[in-house]
């Protein structure tokens, strides 16, 4: 039998709680002509994952969506063969079918994993859509220069350390924000960053100024709220920010827009200081810079010039509750769970 997690019922809550998915049981499904079968190794818990299930993105029954590594048991599709070890999207299941006629998101390209490249959990990390969405954000869109100050939120989290490390190769001086104090230790003595800054702190404005000293000039923001409302009044002329994402926002109302609040708040300072603001979608720069992407970080994680932590929890059943921790900055790293063990180990 195959265990999938599924949401239990709606409406949903605002933010998830244990009582909103159940774990089920159906018979492993059969391949079909052009498909293969797939056994999920890693399942990858992103923030993302939340705004999907609350856009109400997937049928209902079916398991909840997530990226993961998972190994060929049987093939009918063509280049794929037992064993071959995969990226693709199982979701919060032990099997998963891969191929012609599966649904997932049109970026989200099933692709045989090179071992030597990295640890194959890294394919849905660093070496994965949480990399090229750093790479993207802060190279290809913020492009920070020597002696410019950078400041990342989310700053220990998948995508914000890997965001950090980049702009601190480019010679610019990094300045984390992130929750626990173990996590701001962290950014600074195993990350490099200049400075990390706790969110946390009843005296985040003041923190902040402190640590960026000359202002703001790139704003790599995966957080909004209050985060947000402390970066704004630091901008220096000509500063860029890439919004990233706005987790602090994920669980409010529907039909509230956290961006366009966002915009409204730092409108003035914007139009006064030139700051320009760009969204970053990810799965624009797959087709154009995934290629340069792999062949970039591949190397600067082998060279130890980026680092990068997980945060791996064990079996399928833990899934739902890790997803919860992770949304409340229960992680240290990128969250992942091990559905079943990991053959390159
Ligand atoms: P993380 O590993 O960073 O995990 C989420 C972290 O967010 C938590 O650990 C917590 O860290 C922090 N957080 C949660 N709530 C708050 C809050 N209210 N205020 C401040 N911090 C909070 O997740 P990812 O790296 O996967 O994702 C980071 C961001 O990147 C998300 O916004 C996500 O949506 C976005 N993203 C965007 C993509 C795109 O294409 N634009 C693609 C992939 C991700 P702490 O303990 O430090 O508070």
């Amino acid at each position: 039998m195959n265990r999938y997690w599924t949401l239990s019922a709606r409406p949903l809550p605002a933010w998830p709680g244990p009582d909103t998915f159940e774990l089920r049981e159906a018979p492993i499904p059969e391949p079909g002509p052009g498909q293969a079968l797939t056994r999920t190794i890693y399942v990858s818990l992103d923030p993302y994952q939340w705004g999907y299930k609350r856009r109400g993105v997937e049928p209902p029954g079916a398991p909840c969506h997530a990226r993961t590594v998972a190994q060929v048991v049987e093939s009918r599709m063509e280049g794929f063969e037992a064993g071959d070890l995969v990226f693709n999207t199982n979701g919060w299941a032990e099997y998963g079918l891969m191929g012609e006629g599966v649904q997932r998101p049109a970026y989200m390209i099933p692709r045989k994993l090179d071992p030597t490249l990295g640890r194959i959990s890294q394919a849905v990390g660093v070496l994965g859509m949480l990399g090229l969405t750093a790479y993207a954000g802060m190279i290809l869109m913020a492009d920070p220069r020597p002696g410019e100050t950078v400041v990342v939120s989310a700053a220990s989290g998948g995508v914000g350390q890997i965001a950090g490390q980049l702009a601190r190769l480019r010679g610019a001086r990094v300045v984390g924000i992130a929750g626990r104090e173990e996590k701001c230790r962290f950014v600074v003595e195993e990350l490099g960053f200049d400075a990390g800054v706790s969110h946390l702190s009843p005296t985040l404005p003041q923190d902040l100024r402190a640590a960026v000293a000359g202002g703001v000039d790139v704003y790599f923001e995966n957080v909004g709220g209050a985060v947000f409302d402390a970066v704004l009044p630091l901008f220096n002329r000509g500063a860029r920010m890439t919004i990233c994402g706005l987790i602090a926002h994920y669980g409010d109302e529907a039909g509230v827009d956290a961006r366009a609040a966002l915009m409204r708040r730092g409108e003035a300072i914007f139009r006064k200081r030139g700051v320009s603001v760009r969204d970053l979608f990810v799965g624009d720069f797959v087709a154009e810079h995934e290629h340069a992407f792999l062949r970039d970080m591949s190397a600067w994680v082998a060279s130890g010039d980026v680092r990068y932590r997980e945060d791996i929890r064990e079996g399928l059943e833990v899934v739902p509750a890790a997803f919860i921790e992770m949304l409340q900055g229960g992680n240290f790293g990128k969250m992942l769970v091990r559905a079943s063990p990991d053959p390159t180990l």
